[in-house]
């Protein structure tokens, strides 16, 4: 299988194709399809499955260059995820001029804040500076369509539940939820439950 046989746009195979991914891993071929149709999707996965590329096709496809505040929230465990994850994701969307921003703590609030007011398609940050930009109203969050939780159990054990509970209450209902997460603890089944669609697909 190619990544030319998903419902992508040119710009995102050629981006893939010089970051030299020519075939879709399992996790890619079974997560693009649902995540390009809308579908929330719960996927037990690994780190060196592919998983990033797995929400980075689908997102970069979606983003609409034009609107300036961000559509979509990518939610990951530790700093050092959210600048890789930034990184990924624009490298994925290069061709279609995707920025995205991350924003973590132990680094300067009034710098992401201004990062923030730039135009940004997709915030990456981990769950305590995201939740301050959110309650101080430097992240404009209407428009976010799509929520990914990266690493949830990583998130539970780092003791962020309430922190990624208090972010999914401010953000629009109407929206696709991802979630990523190596481990499937009771925990993450009853966010699953309450926070995504009853007709979420599970990959395994
Ligand atoms: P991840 O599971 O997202 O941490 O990705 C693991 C590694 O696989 C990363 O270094 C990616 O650059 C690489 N990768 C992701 N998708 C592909 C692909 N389709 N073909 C080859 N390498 C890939």
């Amino acid at each position: 299988k190619t990544f030319e046989e998903f419902a992508i746009s040119d710009e995102i195979v050629t981006a893939l194709t010089s970051l030299r991914y020519f075939h879709p891993t399992k996790v890619q071929e079974e997560v693009i399809p649902l995540a390009l149709e809308g579908k929330d999707v719960i996927v037990e996965s690994q780190t060196g499955s592919g998983k990033t590329v797995s929400y980075g096709v689908p997102l970069c496809e979606r983003v609409d260059w034009e609107e300036n505040k961000p559509q979509v929230l990518v939610l990951v465990p530790t700093r050092e995820l959210a600048i890789q994850v930034k990184e990924d994701l624009m490298n994925v969307g290069r061709l279609k001029r995707v920025k995205a921003t991350a924003v973590y703590g132990k680094a300067s609030f009034d710098t992401q804040k201004s990062e923030l007011k730039q135009k940004s398609h997709i915030v990456v940050g981990t769950p305590g500076r995201v939740l301050d930009h959110l309650q101080k109203g430097t992240f404009k969050i209407e428009e976010i369509q799509c929520l990914v939780l990266d690493e949830a159990d990583e998130m539970l054990n780092m003791g962020f539940a309430d922190q990624v509970e208090a972010i999914i209450n401010f953000l629009p209902t109407e929206r696709q939820t991802l979630l990523f997460s190596a481990t499937m603890p009771k925990e993450i089944e009853r966010i699953a439950s309450f926070y995504m669609k009853s007709d979420k697909q599970s990959i395994v």
